[in-house]
């Protein structure tokens, strides 16, 4: 094919390979047959695509790499033309096997899910920690510890006991999958199912194990070390992904760790601000002072302004909390409470007394 082919000769071409390679066609020599459909896949979804065509004359495989390839080599997610394939193969496997061809082959499964072979995730895990409001201020390194299921060490999670006792299921072939073809009249369907010999995961294990039991996971004891960073907001969960519970056969699922914030001392909180109660007593009201407060993060020194009422407000500028991954500290906000004693000495009666005859005249 020419540099300058057109995107009819491409297709045409593609069409032609497309067909003499697939798997599904060549029974006897599937492996073989997979490789080159691929490869001839990967040509078309250059050829095709105009940049990335581009990029191909410009600076050949190397440039696409990253792009179409990547460094694990094309997946079949990067297949971006799936209306040409129906083109290509509509036609012919409508007529060939009934309509449900694309949506229950091999094939099909090829682009949509890889390999089709089962694959379970283990479940998700969430675990609480408690910090504190200076924590939220500074971050802070934690330790979780989880008891959970996690691949064997001995067996790398394949459940057997050493390499030789893994064996492709010789009822699917190692796909996992096995094809009920029913016949309707003129037409055939073709249905994919999982495995039955060999549970979906393509491989049969003649010996177990001995650690995890042929399961390839045990139960163990982990202890993860995690970094809360400042500004963190009660609530909010932390994923560490590939944490989780390990399944029977397949991936781990994620561990959550969910901040929760102590209450402590009268503080509350709204975003960057913080809140806090003080009390004086009412001649500091009336005549204003100086007042030492405990912040989050030492003492402060307030100046009680003369005449301040039950319910002002007095900031305290940058003594807050910082927003989640900021550095600019909110406010400490002081809401004014006075208090009147409920018990007086005998001089502090008789000032008092004097006071309030004083404020009739
Ligand atoms: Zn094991
Ligand atoms: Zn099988």
């Amino acid at each position: 094919m020419s540099r300058n082919a057109t995107k009819d000769e491409i297709k045409r071409a593609y069409r032609r390979l497309a067909k003499k390679y697939h798997p599904d066609l060549n029974p006897d020599n599937k492996k073989e047959a997979e490789k080159k459909f691929k490869e001839i896949s990967e040509a078309y979804e250059v050829l095709i695509d105009d940049k990335k065509r581009d990029i191909y004359n410009k600076y050949g495989e190397e440039g696409l790499k990253g792009t179409v390839f990547g460094d694990t080599g094309f997946t079949w997610n990067d297949f971006t033309h799936f209306s040409d394939l129906h083109d290509i193969f509509g036609d012919l496997f409508n007529s060939f096997f009934g309509g449900n061809f694309f949506r229950d082959s091999d094939f099909f499964k090829y682009f949509f899910e890889g390999h089709g072979k089962k694959q379970d995730r283990g479940r998700d895990i969430l675990v609480s920690t408690e910090i504190s409001l200076k924590d939220v201020l500074t971050g802070v390194d934690k330790e979780i510890a989880i008891k959970t299921y996690v691949e064997c060490p001995k067996c790398h999670g394949t459940g057997a006991a050493n390499k030789d006792a893994i064996k492709t299921c010789p009822k699917c072939h190692g796909t996992g999958q096995i094809k009920i073809t029913r016949s309707m009249g003129f037409f055939q369907s073709v249905t994919v199912v999982p495995c039955d010999m060999c549970g979906g995961t393509g491989k049969i294990i003649k010996e177990k194990c001995p650690v995890c039991k042929g399961t390839g996971r045990i139960l163990k004891k982990k202890t993860y070390k995690i970094h809360i960073p400042s500004g963190v907001e009660d609530g909010m969960r932390l994923r560490l992904a590939g944490k989780g519970e390990m399944p029977k056969n397949g991936v781990p699922g994620d561990l959550f760790v969910e901040i929760r914030i102590k209450h402590e001392d009268g503080y509350s909180r709204d975003g960057t601000t913080l809140y806090k109660e003080l009390k004086i007593d009412f001649p500091t009201a009336a005549l204003g002072g100086k007042i030492e407060v405990e912040s989050i993060d030492g003492k402060v020194n307030v100046k009680i302004p003369a005449g301040t009422q039950y319910g002002d407000k007095i900031v305290i500028r940058g003594r807050g909390l910082p927003p989640l991954n900021g550095k600019r500290r909110g406010d400490l906000v002081l809401r004014i409470k006075i208090e009147i004693p409920k018990k007086l000495t005998r001089r502090q009666r008789e000032l008092i007394e004097k006071l309030a005859e004083e404020w009739k005249l």
